[in-house]
């Protein structure tokens, strides 16, 4: 069996001639903590979007166990950078819980309920969703990636627009789901500290891929100057 979860082969991605994405080469493995980081507008959203499907590619491939990304789309939870949505949209935290595949057994209320639990959240089932703050939402989407028991969890800048122990939760969270289920996670992130702790490989990014490799092997100096221009660096924890 084919152990890859998502295979990026000489992937391009232009906006008409603008190349966002130029030859982009990796493999992610069942259960790892990748995180990719990168200067702004450096391509890590749009790498996210091909890698589930939305962007496709100008040139080479992107596959997800061993398919087409579309073909697998129920098995990636996908948290986007700004998730925008009308706050005053009538529907409820448990609505949105169990959106897909309605009526089966395990989408139980007693299921919507545990789950939320589990990521720290009692009692906002018949919240709206428009009165979540912005990490209790983010929650709500790591709770529907677990109630919908998906494979591959990918984060958009997780922590954007959260406070510090807010963050720290989300992460820790990312960290037990990919303990306890084996889930493979993909996560854009600017925190390197962060990076540091909890993925086991990092690919940094700017238009090219710059380098991949063990956080200890990716995360130096001298990487990170290539990366960022002068005067990064300052977070290598070693
Ligand atoms: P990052 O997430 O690393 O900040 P993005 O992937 O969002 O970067 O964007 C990469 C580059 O592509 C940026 O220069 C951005 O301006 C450009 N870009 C992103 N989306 C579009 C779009 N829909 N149309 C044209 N250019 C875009
Ligand atoms: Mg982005």
């Amino acid at each position: 069996m084919d152990k890859k979860v998502i295979e990026v082969k000489n992937l391009t991605y232009k906006f008409d001639d603008f190349v966002a994405l130029d030859k982009i080469n990796f493999d992610v493995g069942k259960g790892d903590i990748v995180a990719i980081i990168g200067p702004n507008g450096s391509g890590k959203s749009t790498l996210l979007k091909c890698i589930i499907g939305m962007n496709k590619p100008t040139d080479g491939s992107v596959k997800i166990f061993g398919k087409n990304p579309r073909q697998v789309v129920k098995n990636i939870g996908y948290v986007p950078q700004n998730f925008e949505f009308d706050r005053n949209i009538p529907i409820t935290v448990y609505e949105f819980m169990g959106l897909e595949k309605c009526g089966e057994l395990k989408h139980s209320h007693s299921n919507i309920k545990n789950v939320l639990k589990d990521v720290g959240l009692s009692n906002v089932e018949q919240k709206k969703l428009g009165e979540l703050s912005g990490g209790q939402f983010q929650r709500v989407m790591i709770a529907r990636a677990l109630l919908h028991e998906k494979k591959l969890l990918i984060f958009d800048e997780p922590s954007s627009g959260i406070d510090i122990v807010g963050e720290q939760t989300i992460y820790d969270l990312i960290e037990e789901i990919n303990l306890d289920r084996g889930t493979t996670c993909l996560i854009v992130s600017h925190e390197l500290n962060i990076v540091n702790k909890y993925a086991n490989k990092v690919i940094c990014l700017n238009k090219k891929m710059i380098c991949f490799g063990s956080p200890e092997s990716v995360i130096t100096p001298a990487n990170l100057k290539k990366l960022y221009g002068i005067g990064a660096g300052l977070y290598h924890s070693h």
